[in-house]
């Protein structure tokens, strides 16, 4: 069986100002253990990459991006690209998170620019899916993930496996208090991995899927231990160290 480092990743949304983030991004450098199995990225507002980058300088905690546009540079007000989210420092690039697609129109095409764009300036992005509550009460789920994979990932063919991460986040999860069960995740992570090694081959192997939606230290560990869960997309909780903290622990 293929091992895959876990990772934990912090998505901090629209919240810290320059201040609250150093802080933040303190605590986290400062809590995690260096020798721990886990990778960590955290995911600050555009605002604050450089002043999370600085903190985290020399550190083995890695820097993420909430979203970016495709263009290179140009008349695009009030976009980033890519190239400018590598000149801050940032390795992971979070595309497609269901809020994107509910708040700002972004569609499986617009997602597959971003993420082509993305993979273009060498950064690596980390692709999110998942299904709404009508969905999957609709029994769409595994239509719906199939879909945004397809499209999302379009021409894509990761080299090796850590050229691409995927994020299984159920939309009725985030940020509810409501998570899948492990056995819920699993099936549709099991159903990811499947259609990886349909679009991808071999690579589909090593490539982390993560699981988002309201993680907390009291549901890590159940889900993280389930085949393949490699880890986790945390929004809520990755605010709070003393809750951060311990679903990176609960990785390994
Ligand atoms: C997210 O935004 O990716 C997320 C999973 O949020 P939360 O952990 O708050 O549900």
């Amino acid at each position: 069986m293929t091992e895959r480092q876990p990772f934990i990743a912090g998505n901090w949304k629209m919240h810290k100002t320059l201040a609250e983030a150093r802080s933040l991004a303190r605590d986290i450098r400062d809590g995690a253990a260096p020798g721990r199995r886990a990778e960590v990225a955290l995911a600050p507002p555009y605002t604050a990459l450089a002043a999370v980058a600085a903190e985290l300088a020399g550190s083995n905690i890695r820097l993420a991006a909430q979203d970016t546009f495709w263009e290179k540079q140009g008349a695009y007000t009030g976009a980033i690209s890519p190239a400018m989210l590598a000149d801050v420092g940032c390795h992971y690039v979070i595309v497609g998170h269901s809020e994107r697609r509910q708040h700002f129109g972004d569609t499986d095409a617009i997602v597959n620019k971003k993420l082509t764009a993305v993979v273009a300036a060498g950064l690596t992005p980390i692709l999110c899916v998942g299904e709404t509550k009508a969905e999957r009460e609709a029994d769409q789920t595994l239509q719906v993930v199939r879909r945004q994979l397809e499209r999302g990932l379009g021409a894509l063919q990761p080299a090796t496996g850590t050229d691409l991460v995927v994020a299984y986040e159920p939309v009725w999860a985030i940020g509810t208090g409501l998570t899948a069960t492990p056995d819920q995740a699993q099936a549709v992570h099991h159903f990811i991995r499947s259609l990886l090694r349909e679009f991808l081959g071999p690579p589909a192997e090593a490539i982390r899927i993560q699981y988002g939606g309201s993680v907390t230290p009291d549901n890590a560990a159940t889900l993280l231990a389930q085949p393949d869960i490699d880890g986790a997309l945390v929004g809520g909780a990755s605010l709070k160290p003393e809750m951060f903290l311990p679903i990176i622990a609960a990785a390994g």
